[in-house]
């Protein structure tokens, strides 16, 4: 009965270990999609182009906004991230629930755009373990890892407009806590008008074939 694809949002800060959930809510079920973004940052040691982003140039990147090929894009820290439109598209036909983890916003764009869309925000559960996860790394400068931290700051300001707060504490609860939130956004009213008008139809049908 309810088998359309919804778009999922996730965002939340950088080092709030939102890529470890993608990627085991990912394993665990097969309804999920991933989106891979373009970007215009160079790939970290061990991310493949393709898997992780796809790596491009700057005057790609602007071909592609020109081009209308993207859902959405932003800067962020001096660098372009884009989501490519064709893909979401696609899987969202399929009837696959597509993840686009991306930043506030590029997904406050989303939502404008697209109303269903499910906004999910990713906490770590402290501020102090987003500047310790972020050291730990270590794939950034301390000057880049301070300017995420302010950027982080800023993306506070947007929390209030997501639908669901992903507090990641313990990865496990964290991703059936994600994923029992969507299947029950698959049952909202407003995301089935489809359904509720054609059951107000068949009413209609029936009342006059009865009278
Ligand atoms: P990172 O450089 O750490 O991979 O990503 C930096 C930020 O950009 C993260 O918050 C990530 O979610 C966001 N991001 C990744 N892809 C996209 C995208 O396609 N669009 C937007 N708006 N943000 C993105």
């Amino acid at each position: 009965m309810i088998n359309k694809g919804i778009l999922i949002v996730v965002s939340g800060f950088a080092g709030s270990g939102k890529g470890t959930l993608m990627k085991a809510l990912l394993s665990q079920y097969d309804n999920y999609a991933l989106s891979v973004s373009a970007t215009t940052r160079s790939p970290r040691e061990g991310e493949r182009e393709g898997r992780d982003y796809f790596f491009v140039s700057t005057e790609e990147f602007e071909r592609m906004i020109e081009n209308d090929d993207l859902l959405e894009y932003a800067k962020y820290v001096s660098n372009y991230y884009g989501t490519p439109k064709k893909y979401v598209f696609d899987k969202l036909a399929e009837g696959k629930d597509v993840i686009l983890e991306i930043e506030t916003q590029g997904a406050l764009k989303v939502k404008e755009k697209y109303p269903d869309t499910l906004l999910m925000f990713v906490m770590p559960p402290s501020v102090r373990e987003i500047y310790n996860r972020l050291k730990k790394r270590g794939t950034e400068t301390e000057e880049v890892i301070m300017q995420r931290m302010k950027r982080a700051d800023e993306e506070a300001a947007f929390i209030d407009q997501y639908d669901y707060l992903v507090i990641n504490d313990v990865v496990e609860d964290c991703v059936r806590r994600m994923h029992e939130a969507i299947t029950a956004a698959h049952y909202s009213a407003d995301r089935n008008m489809e359904k509720i008008e054609e059951v107000k139809k068949q009413f209609k049908e029936f009342l006059k074939e009865e009278r």
